[in-house]
């Protein structure tokens, strides 16, 4: 059988698309190694952030090397395989981190941002999943006077783009979440207008179960290569073949390696994180999604219990865990929290699709007919996956896509 789309990776972002396409009448088929939504998108803080109007660059200030080097700080790690296989892609992250660059980028970027919430709505609604989702905002934590001033003057700016926010004192803070202890901090941010789900992988499952309401196909079979095929595409798995007209290629940090063999050198690179879940108890019991900006980690109420995410660890998408910069996040979080029984024995890990320039890659490939490509959302694909399936499907039925996507395009790194 061919199918008329075949969309890889049903993780947030391929799901999106395929719910997007099979909403506008085309047949599609999702193909991934796993059920929808257990990869990245299962295990992320959970935050829809119309807040993120920033992207995140490289530090470039000579006081952030100096922290971040000796690599014990709590937000940022790094492992030196990985440092020397990403090199040339971490050396182009530098070199777009710079403050031109990065007011450029940050334009562009905010073209998708501010469809997150619209478009995850239109979803949500379809997928019967309200239960999943908090209109609660989450509060940004800060330790440090001049950190948090520099904050909120940036919440100040972000009201143009329509964020709205709250500035907290430490008493407005300790009256919102009685149970944390907010000695260390100088104040917070509330985010008003983002949303927190209570199990991100659940809302991936539910899009993808309505998805096959819809008529859509799902497979669960690992993708092991794609060739042009009779004007469209075969896709080989560990069970056998599979053909369409168009494919799309959404499968997160596994992308590059996919795309390789057909010529395709993208600079995509892993940020790894880590969470695990904490008993609720009367006494640690919270109401919001809370970010700690000094110490880089998240605390949110889920369905599994009091979720602790990391920052980043640069390492190898097959390295081992190493559960370090996790055990010294929590020395922290347990003086904030009192967190007791792990709902895991082990911790999760899962890898943000990252790339130099901070933007994702979306669009048609540029060496082949019927190939599209959405991957690369970073520290945000939870938060963009809707919109970017909403314009994949706009594009693939030549329409005018809701966002400019020439931004986006994959043609910006040229031949590599
Ligand atoms: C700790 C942490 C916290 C985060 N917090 C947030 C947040 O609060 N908000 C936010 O917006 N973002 C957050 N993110 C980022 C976000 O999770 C990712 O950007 C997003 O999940 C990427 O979605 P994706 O669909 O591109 O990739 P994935 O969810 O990883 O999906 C890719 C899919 O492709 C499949 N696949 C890959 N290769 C193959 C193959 N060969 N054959 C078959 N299938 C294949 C995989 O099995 C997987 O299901 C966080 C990330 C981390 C790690």
């Amino acid at each position: 059988m061919r199918y008329q789309v075949i969309v890889i990776g049903a993780g947030m972002v391929g799901t999106s698309i395929a719910w997007h396409l099979q909403n506008t009448g085309t047949q599609v088929l999702m193909l991934d190694k796993r059920p929808p939504g257990s990869e990245t998108s299962y295990g992320n803080a959970g935050l829809i952030q119309r807040e993120a109007i920033h992207t995140r660059p490289f530090p470039r200030q000579l006081v952030e090397l100096i922290r971040v080097l000796p690599n014990h700080s709590t937000d940022i790690r790094y492992r030196w395989p990985a440092v020397l296989r990403y090199r040339q892609a971490l050396l182009k992250y530098w070199q777009y981190s710079s403050p031109a660059e990065v007011s450029k980028i940050d334009q562009e970027w905010q073209t998708l941002i501010e469809h997150c919430t619209s478009e995850h709505q239109e979803m949500i609604t379809s997928a019967d999943a309200e239960h999943l989702i908090r209109r609660v905002g989450w509060i940004e934590l800060h330790r440090s006077e001049d950190k948090f001033n520099n904050a909120v003057k940036l919440a100040g700016e972000a009201v143009e783009q329509g964020v709205t926010h709250k500035v907290l004192t430490v008493a407005e803070l300790q009256e919102m979440e009685p149970n944390v202890d907010f000695k260390d901090y100088v104040g917070g941010i509330h985010w008003l207008n983002s949303w927190q789900v209570t199990n991100p992988g659940e809302l991936v499952k539910a899009y993808a179960k309505d998805f096959e309401a819809k008529g859509g196909a799902i497979a669960e079979h690992s993708v092991m290569a794609i060739e042009p095929f009779e004007g469209g595409w075969k896709v080989s798995t560990d069970d056998g073949d599979y053909y369409s007209d168009d494919l799309v290629v959404a499968a997160g940090p596994w992308s590059a390696d996919l795309i390789e063999p057909l010529g395709y050198k993208i600079p995509l690179f892993p940020m790894r994180g880590y969470h695990q879940h904490f008993e609720v108890t009367q006494k640690n019991m919270i109401n919001h999604s809370m970010i700690d900006m000094d110490i880089g980690f998240a605390m949110g109420p889920m369905q599994q219990g009091i979720r602790i995410t990391t920052g980043a660890e640069m390492t190898l998408m097959d390295a081992s865990k190493n559960f370090g910069q996790l055990t010294s996040v929590m020395k922290h979080v347990k003086k904030v929290l009192p967190l007791e029984n792990a709902v895991e024995s082990e911790a999760w890990c899962g890898s943000r699709p990252c790339m130099p320039d901070m933007k994702p890659v979306i669009g048609a490939a540029d060496k082949h007919e019927h190939l599209w490509f959405a991957f690369g959302h970073s520290f945000q694909g939870f938060t963009l996956g809707p919109v970017t399936g909403r314009v994949v499907q706009q594009l693939m039925q030549g329409q005018e896509p809701l966002v400019d996507l020439e931004p986006f395009s994959s043609k910006r790194f040229g031949d590599q």
